[in-house]
């Protein structure tokens, strides 16, 4: 794939994970990108130097996506830096503990719903200005098979991601008429850092790829695949495509 030369992508927790191959991915297609982080600067430091090794332009910036103002501040700092973005990938997410809505501390239902649906929410609102001035712009969420299987234990993630797809539909409607697509990438399991964790808090599995003889197509999914799901989804492939919930789980649910 390639033709997002001379585009700007913007991708929120794009120094590491599912984020960092999207960045990657968006970049090897020919897109400028800006990769935010919110405290592992080195991987994101590392992310920006592959970045600029496939000749495109990258910088990195901190900025933690539930704080309005710093969402603000790094959009400030981005359209300063590269003129527009017209790519926004809201990917930045944390995984809930695993317990029942009885035993969950309502702390963390309210940073679940800040990083999923809220940094979402403002990321959109603060880059919707610079997107509508350019011909085409793209807003894709990483959400998760979890809305679809909403398993029990998991209300947390569960709500957040339901929200962040409500917010979805809602600016596709809204934003179309500006030339703006709104789609949702879905993942299962993928290999990164959180999904190690899920399957060995949830199942005690050490090690993730030993899932892989059970899982569709023979392995877990990797980062790079829903990267693709994304690449294709911002392509002029997909010109009249919007307001679409593409699931990335092998059809595992
Ligand atoms: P990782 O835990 O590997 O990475 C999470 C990323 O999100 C990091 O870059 C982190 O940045 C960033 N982040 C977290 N909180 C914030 C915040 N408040 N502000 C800015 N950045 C933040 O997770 P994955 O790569 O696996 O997940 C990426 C997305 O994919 C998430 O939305 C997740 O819910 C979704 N997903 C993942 C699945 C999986 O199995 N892995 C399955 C389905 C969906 P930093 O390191 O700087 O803190």
């Amino acid at each position: 794939m390639n033709g997002l030369a001379g585009r700007v992508a913007l991708v929120t927790g794009g120094g590491r994970g599912i984020g960092r191959a999207i960045a990657l991915g968006l970049a090897a297609d020919g897109a400028n990108v800006a990769v935010n982080y919110r405290r592992d600067a080195d991987a994101a430091r590392e992310t920006v130097e592959a970045i600029k090794k496939l000749g495109v332009r990258a910088e990195g910036y901190e900025a933690d996506v539930t704080d309005f103002a710093q969402c603000e501040a790094m959009a400030e700092l981005v359209l300063a830096d590269f003129g527009f973005v017209d790519i926004l990938v809201n990917n930045a997410g944390n995984a809930s503990r695993g317990q029942s809505v009885k035993s969950t501390d309502p702390a963390e239902v309210h940073k679940l719903f800040d990083t999923h649906a809220f940094g979402a929410w403002a990321m959109s609102k603060v880059v919707i200005p610079s997107m509508r001035e350019q011909p085409r712009g793209d807003i894709v969420m990483i959400s998760s098979a979890t809305t679809v299987q909403l398993p029990a234990n998991s209300a947390p993630y569960n709500m957040a991601k339901a929200a962040l797809e409500a917010l979805a539909s809602t600016l596709a409607k809204e934003e179309r008429r500006n030339g703006i697509h709104v789609n949702v990438v879905a993942p299962g399991l993928v290999d990164t850092e959180m999904g190690r964790r899920l399957v060995k808090g949830a199942m005690g599995v050490e090690d993730i790829r030993t899932m892989d003889t059970t899982a569709p197509f023979g392995h877990v999914c990797t980062p790079e695949e829903i990267a693709d799901a994304v690449r294709w989804v911002v392509s002029d492939a997909a010109s009249y495509v919007t307001n679409q919930r593409i699931g990335v789980d092998g059809g595992a649910f």
